[in-house]
């Protein structure tokens, strides 16, 4: 079981795919896990608790939209009060709605926006006094490769992972002398439910572009993200890791 000396982990989009993934592996070290999702129901996130539970963690899960700084500001009052710190926080919750920039709609990209972007100052603005005060947290932000080289019919999407990206060096500058490690993770094409909805033709043009030749795996981010949230990653924060099978580099 997870004692009062383990880490307390904050995932935002734990429920599944990748989020689920990166819970999974801080199970590991019995860390005290927390996972934010918006799911309609709760059967993802009552599968991801079962699956740690099974490996002896007693973890948590709230539906929350981390778009809504009210709502966001509410939890992390909340978990700060009970467990009096945050250790780790991935910034993991993302949606896509896809489409050429001559159809996208004002409220396609709001939401894009506000879910893939404001969400990571929401929950990082409301960790870090607590972060800077216990002199030491991780961060991780989960951007995307197309952050990095756009994707035609994701002007929104590519937007907010670029933000991703800006957003995680400033703050990594900020407050790299009190101890604190921010970094973004950029995956590639990663088998989930987010990428499942892609037609086969899609996947497949997709596929060549990947040097490596296949899609990820959920597991291929986590261990990453669970790397720079290690003793061995101290010296680095600032930094955007692309895991994409070369599709950047
Ligand atoms: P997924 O669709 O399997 O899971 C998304 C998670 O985000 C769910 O837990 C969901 O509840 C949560 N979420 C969505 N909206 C939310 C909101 N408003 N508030 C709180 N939680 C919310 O997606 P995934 O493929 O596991 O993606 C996880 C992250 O990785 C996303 O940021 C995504 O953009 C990024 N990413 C994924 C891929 C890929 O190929 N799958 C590639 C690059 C980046």
């Amino acid at each position: 079981m997870n004692d009062s000396s383990s880490r307390v982990v904050v995932i935002t989009g734990g429920s599944k795919g990748i989020g689920r993934t990166i819970a999974l592996r801080f199970a590991h070290e019995k860390a005290r896990i927390v996972i934010l999702h918006y799911d309609v129901d709760e059967s993802a996130s009552e599968s991801t608790l079962k699956m740690l539970s099974q490996r002896g963690i007693g973890a948590e899960s709230h539906k929350v939209d981390v778009s809504s700084f009210a709502a966001v500001e509410g939890i992390f009052k909340d978990i700060l009060s009970r467990f009096q710190r945050i250790d780790v926080l991935i910034n993991n919750a993302g949606i896509t709605k896809d489409t050429l920039l001559m159809r996208m709609t004002e409220a396609d990209w709001d939401a894009v926006i506000n879910i893939n972007l404001k969400s990571v100052f929401n929950c990082t603005q409301n960790v870090i006094r607590s972060m800077v005060k216990q002199r030491g947290g991780k961060i991780v932000n989960i951007s995307s490769v197309v952050g990095q080289i756009g994707n035609a019919g994701q002007a929104n999407y590519s937007a907010s992972k670029a933000g991703i990206m800006g957003f995680t060096k400033t703050v990594a500058r900020e407050v790299a002398a009190r101890g604190i490690n921010v970094n973004a993770v950029a995956p590639g094409f990663i088998d989930t439910d987010m990428t499942a909805v892609l037609p086969e033709k899609i996947k497949e043009t997709f596929i060549q572009q990947i040097p490596l030749g296949r899609f990820g795996q959920p597991e291929d981010v986590a261990e990453t993200v669970y790397w720079l949230c290690s003793d061995a990653a101290s010296y680095i924060t600032g930094q955007v890791i692309h895991v994409s099978g070369g599709m950047y580099m």
